[in-house]
């Protein structure tokens, strides 16, 4: 899964909008966070844009809202949301008109790839984004979403534009 070729299928499919100021921000989190994991809900418009070639519906972050990662044990590698999370993020939405589309969380010196504890706390259907900081530098993005099955998941294209947050 790992390889970008080998799940270019599912790629092509699933594509989440952001435009660069948020990307950028999404970093700048984890920046500040460092060396610490730094989390967030993505809130935006699922099907936003139309369909795609690939007749998905595209998904479009238009918000983030930034949340206090709650692991006390383990801030640095375990990235957990929680109940409460949701229910405050799922309102910050609402007051919007938007809908929680998905999370993100930073990996603190290690690349942007799903954890095995990323993956048994995830939920189907949201978008899972995660940016690698290395030595305080945000590098890589990538956004995967859990299958419905739960056993495995797909990598999820980034499609970032350079307009101005709304
Ligand atoms: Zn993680």
């Amino acid at each position: 899964m790992q390889n970008p070729g080998s799940g270019k299928e599912m790629a092509d499919a699933l594509q989440l909008h952001i435009s660069r100021d948020l990307a950028e921000r999404i970093g700048q989190h984890g920046a500040e966070t460092f060396p610490h994991e730094c989390c967030g809900a993505l809130l935006g418009r699922d099907g936003a844009i139309g369909e795609n070639a690939a007749g998905a519906p595209s998904r479009e972050v238009l918000q983030l809202f930034p949340l206090v990662n709650r692991r006390d044990d383990s801030p640095r590698n375990r990235f957990a949301v929680t109940a409460e999370d949701v229910l405050e993020a799922e309102k910050a939405a609402r007051r919007d008109g938007l809908d929680v589309v998905g999370w993100y969380h930073s990996h603190p010196d290690h690349p942007a790839r799903p954890s095995q504890f990323d993956r048994e706390h995830a939920w189907p259907w949201y978008s899972y984004v995660i940016v690698s900081v290395m030595s305080g530098q945000p590098a890589d993005m990538t956004s995967w979403r859990l299958n419905d099955d739960r056993q495995d998941y797909s990598p999820e294209r980034i499609e970032i534009r350079n307009r101005a947050a709304v």
